[in-house]
């Protein structure tokens, strides 16, 4: 099954003024919260009222399970709960269906999406070295599997899986 890439954007997402006109654009009401300088309110204003951006909360489920994943990664006291919510919408999106990639410059926010296998890339250097996703690879007979597959031995062969850093070539 192809899944659609959406894109997630936190504040840094915004202020950099990064919007993907090929694919939807994702984020949630407490960063629309954070926006205070003029430039970015206007640029935010009228991608809403284009429909570029869709504001949508995570699910508490999501937000929970982040909070886990960082209280034991120590990455809790480097994020805010804006930040947390943030990726908790990007696992929420991918329970959905999709294929999200976070829109962010903040590295604790991409230590995480690491640690949980979701993609991201950086708003300022734009190209298609940025964009980085994961994947999951058998080691004995590199049979692939999505991110989110929770098998640790290969269904084939019986070998472990490993995760792997995979460059997406479609933006
Ligand atoms: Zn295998």
């Amino acid at each position: 099954m192809i899944k659609n890439d959406v894109y997630v954007l936190d504040s840094s997402g915004i202020i950099g003024g990064f919007l993907s006109k090929k694919f939807a654009n994702f984020t949630t009401s407490q960063v629309i919260t954070e926006i205070k300088d003029l430039k970015s309110e206007l640029f935010l204003q009228s991608a809403l009222e284009n429909g570029y951006i869709t504001i949508k909360e995570p699910e508490s489920q999501d937000f929970k399970q982040v909070k886990k994943v960082i209280t034991e990664s120590g990455d809790l006291l480097r994020l805010s709960d804006v930040d947390q919510l943030v990726i908790a919408l990007a696992l929420t999106i991918e329970r959905d269906g999709m294929n999200p990639i976070v829109v962010t410059d903040d590295y604790s926010i991409q230590n995480v999406l690491k640690i949980i296998g979701i993609s991201y890339r950086s708003v300022l250097t734009k190209g298609i070295e940025n964009i980085v996703g994961w994947i999951k690879i058998c080691k004995g007979c590199k049979k692939k599997y999505p991110s989110n597959n929770s098998l640790t031995e290969c269904e084939i062969c019986g070998s472990p899986i490993h995760r792997k850093r995979i460059k997406k070539l479609d933006q």
